[in-house]
């Protein structure tokens, strides 16, 4: 929200062809300062599993914590923030087109066109024109929010990472967030190029609730699915007075779908750029050029399954630091970080994928 003297006076238009009255995702991410979103946490923990098929440990994240937000607090608590402020007005309906008129921008809305000094947008109209160096996988998942019968959870230990389950479809690990002994969500991710069948998420959850969380009766309560893409694929920033955002903004880590804490860090940086230089025109954080190296190596790798993912992440976690892998996930790891992290990973296959970015 900005609330710099200069924007008082600008009329806002906030559009959305969607209400946001559904608990439809659950963003989890980390971080070592309480966040904009604190009061919003839902669940948080400071230690979390990561299993390999081989290794396991329960990564002590300090000064790191775990964090969880559920959509609908999410999406009621900035509703009424933005409801709050005079200037603002929120307006529900469909985004058919958005072009540049001149110094300007106009977008169509269920036929009304509204014309801007700037439009923000988070729409991928369409799926990306890949280059030859592209990559394009998919990090897709079926989550249950389940309550058991008997108490099989801890509730002070999340798991990140679970790959402990049949890889026959590519890098395919569970993640799981207890909210007590008997309640928690379980989420059966993979990272590959194609989709499953509903059915073939349920088997994996179904085995894996059973099998390695040990809860024998347990209800569905929640259910939640989505797919974010893996691509590094370059979004533009920018076109003329339109500044796209979130993951149209290419603010999804490509080498693992986080995105929230990514879109967080991004808006601060338009947002001050707004009030220092009444202009959302920012540069590219430093080291995004070697950031986006590092993902499209791993992307080659997984695509062409040149050394199975389950391995690469297991290689991460049992070789170095939790703190140092979190910082590298995050975009904010040291060079020594990035050297520790690289001899932790077998040499010739990620060499190979490597000289192919070039
Ligand atoms: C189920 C799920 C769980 C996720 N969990 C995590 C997580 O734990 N951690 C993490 O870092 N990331 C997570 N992500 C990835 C990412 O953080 C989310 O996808 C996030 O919501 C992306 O924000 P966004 O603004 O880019 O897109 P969205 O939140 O999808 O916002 C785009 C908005 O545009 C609206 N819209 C689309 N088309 C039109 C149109 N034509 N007219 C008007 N409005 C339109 C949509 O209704 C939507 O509200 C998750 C994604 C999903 C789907």
């Amino acid at each position: 929200m900005i609330h710099s003297g200069r924007f008082r006076d600008k009329k806002i238009l906030i559009t959305d062809k969607d209400s946001k009255q559904k608990n439809d995702r659950t963003w989890s991410f980390w971080e070592t300062e309480p966040g904009l979103f604190e009061p919003l946490v839902f669940r948080c923990w400071k230690k979390t599993w990561f299993h390999g098929r081989d290794f396991s440990r329960l990564l002590e994240l300090a000064p790191y914590e775990y964090k969880m937000i559920r959509g609908i607090d999410f999406y009621n608590h900035c509703i009424s923030l933005i409801r709050q402020q005079p200037n603002f007005e929120i307006c529900f309906g469909n985004i058919q087109s958005m072009e540049n008129r001149g110094n300007r921008a106009e977008v169509c809305l269920d036929d009304v066109k509204f014309v801007a000094d700037f439009v923000f947008n988070s729409i991928l109209f369409e799926k990306p024109v890949l280059q030859k160096k592209d990559y394009y996988l998919q990090q897709h998942f079926k989550g249950w929010i389940i309550e058991t019968t008997a108490p099989v959870f801890k509730p002070d230990e999340a798991t990140l990472m679970d790959f402990r389950i049949a890889q026959q479809h590519g890098t395919t690990f569970v993640y799981v967030k207890p909210f007590s002994e008997t309640r928690a969500l379980v989420e059966y991710t993979l990272f590959t190029e194609n989709v499953l069948s509903s059915a073939e998420y349920e088997q994996g959850l179904r085995y894996y609730i059973s099998t390695l969380a040990g809860a024998e009766s347990y209800n569905i309560v929640e259910e939640e699915n989505g797919i974010i893409p893996m691509t590094n694929y370059r979004f533009p920033a920018v076109n003329g007075r339109i500044i796209h955002i979130g993951t149209a903004g290419g603010q999804t880590k490509a080498s693992s779908g986080y995105t929230f804490k990514f879109i967080q860090k991004h808006s601060a940086r338009l947002v001050e750029s707004l009030i220092k230089n009444g202009n959302p025109f920012i540069t590219q954080p430093a080291g995004s050029g070697r950031f986006h190296f590092y993902d499209s190596t791993l992307l080659y790798i997984l695509k062409h399954n040149s050394f199975p993912g389950d391995k690469i992440f297991t290689l991460l976690f049992k070789k170095n630091k939790p703190q140092q892998v979190l910082r590298f996930l995050d975009n904010e790891s040291t060079l020594g970080d990035e050297l520790k992290i690289i001899s932790a990973l077998p040499a010739w296959p990620f060499l190979k994928a490597a000289i192919k970015q070039f």
